[in-house]
């Protein structure tokens, strides 16, 4: 047990509100930043202990350009530190763009006419997996509007019919899911149909906001809103990703809310979320929103080296919606999750390649990382990172993986880096282009060459040795 008693409250109650506003604007208004408290509290994130609000709120107010650098160099070395350099890769897919709510920042709420509303048939379902795993993909999210039609047995459904589709050597290995709060009996449902992570993101913490920007519909309940994972945790989905969207009130509310949401779950569940999500606004079809709390680039980059240091156990999921320019920068402050070879637009996957130009009106948002698979994998590689499509522990039911990374020594030494580098390299083999292959495998040689003169390094070379001869799915 590593929580610290400090940053749990034994008021936090199951499926009970827990955000107290006044105590985040105090902490926001109050607290002050001495370069010392800054240094100090950087040092203790780096020797992974989670921090309080109150200390985070101390790197939220730090306004020095040289304590700044310092934040986010701490927020990079902690990254290199507990998960070295692995990144999970995985794509979205859109199912259905029903919805009854209208949130205004949105361009799939009820209000816009513009939009072409579908749902995906059981055979377009079928050619969307076909066409992610044809060009590699391994690990999905299934996004869905909020309708009545997207009940809980077809969410389930649906992901049942993703992991029964294979192409090829291709398969889906794991299904999360973003879409409406359930009951508890609904996400016992989806539970049954062996989802990943369930992502539901609060928005804006802050409740007068969200009670403006979201103008009807179920989710205009705040409160809804904010038990909804709890109601999962009840139903036994320990695997929860939270979320807020950047741009539509004070950044350093929402960081200071999905550290409360944070340390709600730890006090009330003993297990913090697996992902946090920080999307920020993007231009959407008729999109008319207050644009004074939009976050500019240099404040992005700072929230997310704080919000590395403050929860050093949780998967950061930086998405398309950031251009590749924003994606490169940011990954090294913490990020462990991106998706590649985004399309969000209906059905697109089967019908266009990805880099080709999207047409607003017929998707969420839009997204400013275009590129293709494949291109991203070269990009990462580049850079030394290892992309990594790996889902072992999810199917060998260690859940938690985040966690345990950080906590079990040797963990990711022993399963993580192998894991990676296993299916980097079935990638290479059944989907790279030449070049593509011929670095991957570069970057395998130079991790190998890292790596002990023991067992392990033996069991890897082995195990890489089965899958040029054809092996998949072998993992540790
Ligand atoms: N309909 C479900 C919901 O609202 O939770 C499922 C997912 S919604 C399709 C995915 C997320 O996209 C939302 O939670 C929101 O944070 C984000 N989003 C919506 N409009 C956006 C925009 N204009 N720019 C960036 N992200 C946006
Ligand atoms: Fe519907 Fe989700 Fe868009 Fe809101 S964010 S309008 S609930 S799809």
């Amino acid at each position: 047990m590593i929580f610290h008693p400090e940053i749990l409250s034994i008021e936090d109650k199951p499926m009970k509100p827990f955000i107290n506003p006044g105590e985040i604007r105090d902490l926001i208004n109050k607290t002050s930043s001495s370069p010392e408290r800054v240094r100090d509290v950087i040092a203790k994130s780096m020797d992974k202990q989670r921090l309080t609000m109150e200390e985070t709120a101390i790197l939220i107010n730090a306004g020095d350009p040289e304590l700044i650098a310092e934040i986010k160099e701490g927020a990079r070395q902690l990254k290199e530190k507990v998960y070295g350099q692995r990144i999970v890769i995985f794509a979205p897919l859109y199912i259905g763009n029903l919805c009854t709510n209208n949130c205004i920042y949105c361009g799939f709420k009820a209000d816009n006419l513009k939009v072409k509303r579908t749902t995906l048939s059981t055979t377009e379902l079928e050619e969307q997996v076909k066409s992610l795993e044809d060009v590699g993909q391994k690990r999905l999210i299934l996004v869905f509007g909020e309708h009545p039609k997207y009940n809980a047995r077809f969410i389930a459904d649906s992901t049942r019919t993703v992991y029964s589709i294979k192409s090829g050597p291709g398969e889906i290995r794991r299904v999360n899911i973003n879409a409406a709060p359930f009951d508890i009996d609904g996400f016992r449902t989806i539970k049954e149909a062996n989802i990943g992570t369930y992502q539901i993101f609060q928005e804006t913490y802050h409740e007068e906001t969200y009670r403006k920007v979201h103008q009807g519909g179920i989710k205009a309940d705040y409160n809804w809103r904010l038990t909804a994972l709890d109601r999962a945790m009840e139903a036994g989905i320990d695997d929860v990703g939270i979320g807020a969207l950047f741009g539509l009130y004070d950044w350093r509310f929402e960081v200071l809310g999905l550290v409360r949401h944070t340390n709600h779950f730890e006090a009330v569940y003993n297990v913090g979320p697996h992902t946090i999500s920080f999307p920020r606004i993007q231009n959407a079809s008729d999109l008319h929103i207050n644009k004074s709390y939009l976050v500019n680039d240099e404040e992005f980059t700072r929230l997310v080296a704080i919000l590395r240091l403050a929860v050093p156990y949780t998967g950061l999921i930086l998405t398309a919606r950031e251009s590749a320019a924003v994606r490169d920068e940011i990954l090294q402050f913490g990020v462990s999750q991106i998706d590649g070879g985004t399309n969000i637009e209906m059905g697109s996957y089967s019908k266009r390649k990805a880099g080709e130009l999207q047409d607003i009106d017929f998707e969420q948002f839009q997204i400013n990382d275009n590129r293709s698979l494949d291109e991203i994998m070269v990009e990462l590689i580049n850079h030394g990172y290892i992309p990594s499509f790996c889902t072992a522990c999810y199917r060998l039911g260690r859940t938690g993986e985040h966690f345990m990374e950080f906590s079990v020594p040797g963990f990711i030494k022993r399963y993580c880096q192998p894991n990676a580098l296993m299916t980097m390299a079935e990638y290479l083999e059944d989907y790279a282009p030449a070049e593509t292959k011929e670095k991957g495998y570069r970057l395998i040689r130079e991790k190998l060459d890292e790596m002990a003169e023991d067992k392990s390094k033996v069991s890897l070379i082995d195990k890489l040795k089965q899958i040029k001869e054809g092996k998949r799915d072998i993992y540790l």
